[in-house]
């Protein structure tokens, strides 16, 4: 049983005695991961009383690891929104495959630097190659490249420092750029930690398939071109937040390459799809963009802390980042060999690369494009099940695996449905087997903002069983939305 270290140097921890620890992590997690499908899907009872038992000063001794262990298992850990349930159909689920654990540990305990190619060339170069793959996942050529950040929001705000670096130059006066009413909140923030004010981003209205209207942003940026302004970059959505919507990227890469746009594919939540043949045909068009974002612990299913940024042209991102330190050891300059410290805003970093290379090597890309697979699968069948329910309109269509819709029974008041979808959406996370939310959007069948409720299927561990749930619950919660 792991104890407080009494020796003179309590921070080195030898081998048997990282072993015990690990070992009395495991007795906690792994009944807790064999019970996981069982757990609710959310729980929130209590939040701010669990919360206030944390809030205390920094400890001077340690303490026995097993009292530590059951504060986080027994306190912290229950009181939470599950996302790693299988009935967590809300926002986007967070799966967190626990393979990505093991090459944490193994990353963490032997801390090699990866901010640069040198010290570390094995680790560096198999993070490349993780690149690399994905790359050819989205299409790209010998000469694009990338790298792997902590979430899609990072990816984002680079994107758009590398298009204002290629487009703009150092002088960015008038610079405008433009996405569509479906985009994620992260591009507006990166506009803005970019140098561009909330007047220089411009928000296209989307067409009834929440795709963002060409037309509309070909007269927007000529407009803005009239007017002496510098219009540099689109951001598109492959997998809108809301409703998962994919613009029509080929389209959207024609009218760039015209008017000589970046195009930025925002792809956070849609990406991973592309392992699949009907995520390749909904992102057609993909390998065209300057830039992709894509999230890993979204659609590759890791825990949380992995975005990846790429570029089509992987000296853009040199352009943009890189700089000379004295201190630091020459640069690598070759298209093999890259210091990501040139790529992007990080020097020091985690081994992030480990965290995918590793799961892939352990379970095989199949074994994720299956688990994709089953995600389209049941969003589809989801949505055909739901869509026979009393009163219910699909408002938003299931392109990848989440879609949205609003129930209308025809007695009641146009007023009174967002109050009633509301409450069906309270009636379902009441039982606790699911979680869904809701957002509110501008229905473009009524050309207003309604409410919507939103059912995303992105956990690998969520299978049919889980659907027939929503089925369920949801006819409940319809036929007495009070309970
Ligand atoms: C989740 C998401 C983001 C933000 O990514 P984080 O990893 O949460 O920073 C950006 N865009 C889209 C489309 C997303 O779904």
């Amino acid at each position: 049983m792991p104890r407080p270290f009494r020796h003179s140097a309590p921070l080195e921890l030898g081998g048997a005695e990282l072993r015990d620890l690990v070992s009395a992590c495991m007795d906690r997690l792994a009944p807790w991961l064999d019970e996981l499908k069982e757990q609710p899907a959310h729980s929130l009872d209590g939040s701010h009383k669990v919360a206030r038992g944390f809030d205390e000063p920094m400890p001077e001794h340690g303490v026995p690891f097993r009292r530590v262990l059951a504060r986080l298992f027994d306190r912290a850990i229950p009181v939470s929104l599950n996302t790693a349930s299988p009935g967590y159909l809300a926002y986007l689920p967070g799966g967190g495959l626990p393979s990505t654990a093991l090459a944490d540990l193994i990353a963490d305990v032997t801390n090699r630097y990866t901010g640069i190619w040198m010290p570390a060339p094995g680790l560096v170069q198999l993070e490349i190659s993780v690149i690399r793959w994905f790359c050819s996942l989205a299409g790209y050529g010998p000469s694009s490249g990338g790298w792997l950040c902590s979430g899609g929001s990072i990816a984002n705000l680079a994107a758009v420092v590398a298009a204002r670096e290629a487009k703009l130059g150092e002088d960015i006066d008038g610079g405008v750029l433009y996405t569509s009413e479906g985009a994620h909140h992260s591009i507006a923030k990166a506009a803005r930690v970019a140098g561009f004010p909330r007047r220089a981003m411009r928000v296209v209205p989307v067409d009834e398939s929440f795709r963002l209207k060409r037309d509309d942003l070909a007269r927007t940026v000529a407009e803005d071109r009239a007017a002496g302004l510098r219009p540099f970059m689109v951001v598109a959505q492959a997998g809108s937040t809301p409703v998962g919507a994919v613009d029509d990227l080929a389209g959207l890469a024609d009218f760039c390459a015209d008017m000589g746009l970046w195009l930025h594919v925002d792809a956070a939540y849609g990406g991973f799809f592309l392992l699949t043949e009907r995520g390749q045909a909904a992102l057609a068009g993909i390998e065209r963009a300057d830039s992709v974002a894509l999230d890993p612990h979204k659609g590759l299913f890791l825990p949380y802390g992995t975005g990846c940024l790429l570029v089509k042209e992987l000296a853009t991102l040199r352009a943009a980042f890189a700089e000379k330190a004295a201190y630091m050891p020459p640069s690598q300059e070759d298209e093999e060999h890259w210091d990501f410290s040139d790529l992007g805003l990080e020097l020091s970093r985690p081994a992030r690369g480990l965290r995918i290379w590793l799961p892939l090597w352990l379970h095989g890309a199949s074994a994720f494009r299956d688990a994709l697979d089953e995600k389209l699968d049941l969003a589809r069948s989801a949505a055909a099940r739901v869509r026979a329910l009393p009163g219910v309109r699909i408002v938003a269509e299931p392109e990848l695996s989440l879609f949205a819709f609003r129930v209308e029974p025809p007695e009641m008041k146009a007023a009174e449905l967002d109050a009633f979808n509301r409450r069906v959406l309270a009636r379902i996370n009441q039982r606790k087997r699911l979680m869904l939310t809701g957002t509110t959007l501008r229905d473009p069948a009524l050309g207003e903002e309604v409410f919507v409720i939103r059912v995303c299927v992105l956990c690998f561990r969520t299978h049919a069983d889980r659907i027939d749930m929503l089925i369920e619950d949801l006819s409940g919660a319809i036929a007495d939305p009070r309970g």
